[in-house]
């Protein structure tokens, strides 16, 4: 009894603090100003406000470099390994991030959940995987497409880390094999050369056809 009266004070409080978050910095995820702000001082993220900083600077990055541009404000949450089975996460080696889009007082914003303490790199290669769901969901682009949608964050995902020189993430990332943990990301690989110069989402939006026949061939995959 005593245990599930903690659960829902914790559950009550948990909700209090991402409410604050959103009122307060929520609106502002955007704006933040990273002027002066030295990356190499922090190689381990376990800090939520060095992780808001990079989740501002990926942001920014991926929507000049990629067109990936998520128009509602995020929230970011760190998670410590001890407090993800009260979240209820069932978070493998591969899923080291977690998405949702929420609603608070009529508007909708994206919750992003990632691992407390994980390398610079792998982090912000992270916070892109996780952005790419919030675009598609905004974009409502594979909808109804899990293996897809997975595929396409795994995308992004490799992308920055090739951006990032980060050799072994990439090797480990290749190795993935799993349609439900993104393994259809190669297929995308595949595709990008057609859009040439174009950023691939957009190509992706203008031309349905192609993005059907993507969709069939990473489906395909698992038969
Ligand atoms: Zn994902």
């Amino acid at each position: 009894m005593i245990k599930f009266f903690i659960k829902i004070i914790k559950n009550i409080f948990t909700t209090f603090v991402r409410a604050c978050d959103y009122i307060i910095s929520g609106r502002k995820e955007f704006s933040i100003t990273t002027d002066g702000f030295d990356e190499d001082k922090y190689p381990f993220i376990n800090n939520l406000n060095i992780g808001k900083k990079l989740l501002s600077i990926t942001n920014e990055y991926i929507s000049d470099r990629y067109s990936i541009v998520v128009i509602n404000p995020v929230v970011l949450e760190l998670v410590k390994s001890r407090e993800k089975d009260f979240l209820n996460f069932t978070w493998k080696e591969e899923n080291l991030g977690k998405y949702h889009s929420q609603k608070m007082i009529n508007e909708k914003y994206h919750m992003i959940y990632i691992m407390s303490g994980l390398p610079i790199k792998r982090f912000k290669a992270i916070i892109a995987h996780e952005l790419m769901h919030a675009f598609l969901y905004e974009q409502k682009i594979f909808t109804d497409d899990q293996p897809c949608r997975e595929a396409m964050a795994r995308w992004i995902e490799y992308k920055i880390l090739k951006d990032l020189h980060s050799k072994k993430d990439i090797e480990h990332i290749l190795k993935i094999k799993s349609l439900k943990h993104g393994s259809g990301f190669k297929e995308i690989l595949k595709i990008e050369k057609k859009a040439r110069k174009k950023p691939l989402v957009r190509f992706l939006i203008e031309n349905k056809e192609e993005a059907l026949n993507l969709q069939k061939a990473i489906n395909n995959l698992s038969k």
